[in-house]
């Protein structure tokens, strides 16, 4: 039987880190080694030898590494990347001693840009997040999923989710997946009543437009109660779950998260060693965003420590305009490393395999035939500097679905 002929190949790479467990201790790296893809499934990975041994065809792009590391594309599994308006003088505010809770009370914080955010039109949002999401793909984001949460009332709320999926259309762009988020502001007055209708009409109406549903689980927040109502509409409606959880207290997110069986609880550091033991029982994903633990300050992203309970870790951007105006995967990796107590090779895979199961996916992650072909090829033979070179971008070429989206 002839294989079929493929239609890229990735040549001459180093050192290739797959993150693949089938290749050994972890991040499964091949010396010497090529990557062939058919359209934009994998169909050979493996040294140089092996991979020009499949079949390719006369118009194949030929990408050649020059020796270079590759690594599989990030999934970034929590962001906000969908906003508007600026919030640079606030960041200096709290620089300068104010604190978050005085900044909410004179009108800034998280309600300047709902504010802003909810009277935007739909190609303003597009607009104002398209060079947001260069900058993700730019530095090695294949997959990107984006919240809503800055509308709160349902029209805002689907307008950003719609916002969200536009983007995810450009093939120079990473792809998007969409997590609804009603629960994350809190309204101004009737509280019951939003959340209500979020329950009702907002998770009927998200299911078209979003894959999860999220909400943010904390003291001066949504409680326990409010997240756990949501995520069971969402789910009766077939919204996967996800919770910003224990955060800025050990305020039970984790906990829920567990209890219901969410895909993913987020954020964490506050969580106890029994709390995390839960989330790694009920094979919930925990996601540790070091670059809003280091703007918080508090306690450290506990990477580590979700490892030693035994769960699967993913690391994340959180990208957004209050606690961590950041794209950069491989800055997270790095701060993964400095913050969380993860190695470079455990980061790495946190933001790569790691990614993908905290979006309940299992055609990305890893390099490995018959996944999708989304990768970076790195500016430097040493993937270590991943998680080593503070705040550069060491990525130089993207593939995403088989397909060159970025050049360097
Ligand atoms: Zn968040």
């Amino acid at each position: 039987m002839t294989e079929p002929a493929a239609t890229l190949l990735v040549r001459n790479v180093g050192r290739l880190v797959t993150c693949d467990p089938e290749r050994g201790a972890a991040p499964g790296v091949v010396e010497g080694g090529a990557v062939a893809a058919r359209d934009w499934e994998i169909c050979a990975v493996g040294t140089e030898g092996e991979v020009a041994a499949h079949p390719l065809a006369a118009d194949a792009v030929v990408v050649d590494a020059a020796g270079n590391a590759v690594v599989p594309g990030f999934v970034d599994a929590h962001s906000h990347l969908v906003w508007l308006g600026e919030r640079s003088d606030e960041y200096a505010a709290r620089a300068a001693g104010r604190s978050y809770e005085e900044i909410a009370d004179a009108g800034g914080g998280i309600r300047a840009t709902v504010a802003a955010t909810r009277a935007g039109e739909l190609e303003e949002l597009v607009a104002a997040a398209r060079p947001r999401a260069r900058r993700m793909l730019r530095s090695g984001t294949t997959t990107v999923e984006v919240k809503s949460g800055y509308g709160l009332e349902d029209q805002a709320e689907l307008r950003q989710l719609a916002a969200a999926l536009a983007l995810g259309q450009d093939p120079e762009l990473p792809e998007v997946l969409t997590t609804y988020l009603p629960l994350h502001a809190l309204p101004e007055g009737d509280r019951a009543g939003f959340v209500e209708r979020a329950c009702t009409r907002g998770v009927e109406r998200a299911a078209r437009l979003a894959r999860f549903v999220d909400a943010f689980c904390e003291q001066g927040a949504y409680t326990v109660e409010e997240c756990a109502r949501l995520l069971e509409a969402g789910r009766r409606v077939g919204l996967g779950g996800k919770l910003h959880a224990d955060q800025r207290s050990r305020g039970g997110g984790a906990r829920l998260a567990a209890r219901l069986g969410a895909v993913s609880a987020d954020h964490l550091e506050h969580a106890g060693d029994d709390d995390l033991a839960a989330l790694a029982a009920a094979g919930v994903v925990g996601v540790i965003l070091p670059g809003a633990s280091l703007v918080l300050g508090g306690p450290p992203p506990p990477g580590r420590r979700l490892l030693e309970a035994g769960a699967r870790v993913a690391v994340a951007t959180d990208c957004n305009p209050g606690t961590c105006y950041s794209e950069s995967m491989p800055l997270m990796v790095a701060l993964a490393v400095a913050l969380g107590g993860l190695t470079p090779a455990e980061a790495v895979v946190a933001a790569t395999a790691g990614g993908a199961a905290a979006l309940g996916l299992t055609d990305r992650g890893v390099l490995r035939p018959g996944r999708r072909c989304d990768l970076a090829i790195l500016d430097t033979p040493h993937w270590l500097d991943l998680g080593y070179h503070l705040g550069a971008n060491p990525v130089r070429t993207v593939i995403r679905a088989g397909r060159v989206a970025a050049a360097g």
